[in-house]
């Protein structure tokens, strides 16, 4: 496995390379690696050489600055990982790499008086007024601007993303679409702890005693789905909202059942049945997200 900083450096090395008979595949991440991250390696591996993975910290998605200060970052273990699991290559740049001092700024200026429009070249519209577009404002902007810059320095054949960021994979293959970019998408299953949490970068900094007590939003989002039929969607939701309050170190942030393609609400299952029941929670300050498709 061989490690670049350098996207001039990456990209000549790519090219080089000249694989010309096999699909390159490219898994971009922010790094502190768990099974999740590894099972998009895995079916990456089995469909492509050479296998790309990024570990960048992005800061422009981030809206809440200790959110960043606090991310975890575990470069040495990652590396570990992803040589034991086949990947090729790691692109690990530094945030001067992938972001002109004018990025940044602009940033700053746009967290500072919201005016997230600035920079940005894709319109999603709808979806991402909703849901973690809603609550973190300016996120997808920030998903967006770095997963185009990676996408121009890697020019992968095939890109693999975890259904875990459910909204985030309508956003790229929204991106992808509009700015016509020659890469496949492909979305992989969640990968969750015996206890049914989603694995999250973001569980590292639980406690064993909130771990545990986490894994009421995935039960929470499965009982939901199994009464699908029988409830109407504004009684799934107060069920919902009703189970997460049983724990109250578990702070619900939004629960919405939406259609699967515009992530728009749904109003009645038995009309729209590509549904998708997305939570977001805070427990402590850890926030937390899942789903679930019904
Ligand atoms: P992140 O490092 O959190 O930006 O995630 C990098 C990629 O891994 C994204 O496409 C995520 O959706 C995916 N991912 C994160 N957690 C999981 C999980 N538990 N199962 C499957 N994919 C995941």
């Amino acid at each position: 496995m061989i490690i670049f900083n350098s996207g001039a450096q990456l990209k000549l090395y790519l090219k080089n390379l000249q694989n010309q008979q096999k699909s390159l595949g490219f898994v971009p991440t922010m790094g502190a690696l768990h099974r999740g991250h590894i099972s998009l390696i895995e079916a990456a591996r089995a469909q492509c050489e050479p296998v790309v993975c990024s570990i960048f910290v992005n800061p422009t998605q981030f809206n809440d600055l200790s959110d960043l200060q606090n991310y975890p970052r575990t470069f040495e273990a990652d590396c570990q990982m992803l040589e034991s699991a086949g990947c090729d290559v790691v692109f690990a740049p530094a945030v001067s790499e992938m972001y002109s001092a004018k990025e940044l700024e602009l940033k700053r200026l746009a967290v500072e008086d919201k005016s997230w429009a600035e920079g940005r070249t894709v319109d999603f519209g709808v979806l991402a007024e909703v849901m973690e577009g809603a609550h973190r404002p300016g996120h997808f902007n920030g998903v967006a601007q770095v997963v185009s810059k990676l996408f121009r320095i890697i020019e992968a054949d095939k890109a693999y993303f975890g259904q875990k960021d459910f909204q985030q994979l309508a956003i790229i293959r929204s991106m992808v679409k509009q700015l016509g970019m020659p890469v496949e998408i492909i979305a992989c299953p969640i990968v969750r702890e015996a206890n049914g949490l989603a694995m999250s970068s973001r569980n590292e900094r639980l406690t064993a005693e909130e771990r545990n007590i986490a894994s009421l939003i995935s039960k929470t989002l499965f009982k939901v789905k199994e009464l699908k039929t029988s409830q109407t969607i504004a009684d799934l939701k107060a069920i919902a909202a009703e189970e997460i309050k049983t724990e109250p170190k578990i702070q619900l942030e939004y629960f919405e059942i939406s259609d699967t393609e515009t992530l728009q609400p749904i109003a009645d299952y038995s009309q729209n049945k590509n549904a998708v029941a997305c939570i977001a929670v805070k427990l402590g300050s850890v926030r937390l997200i899942d789903n679930v498709v019904f």
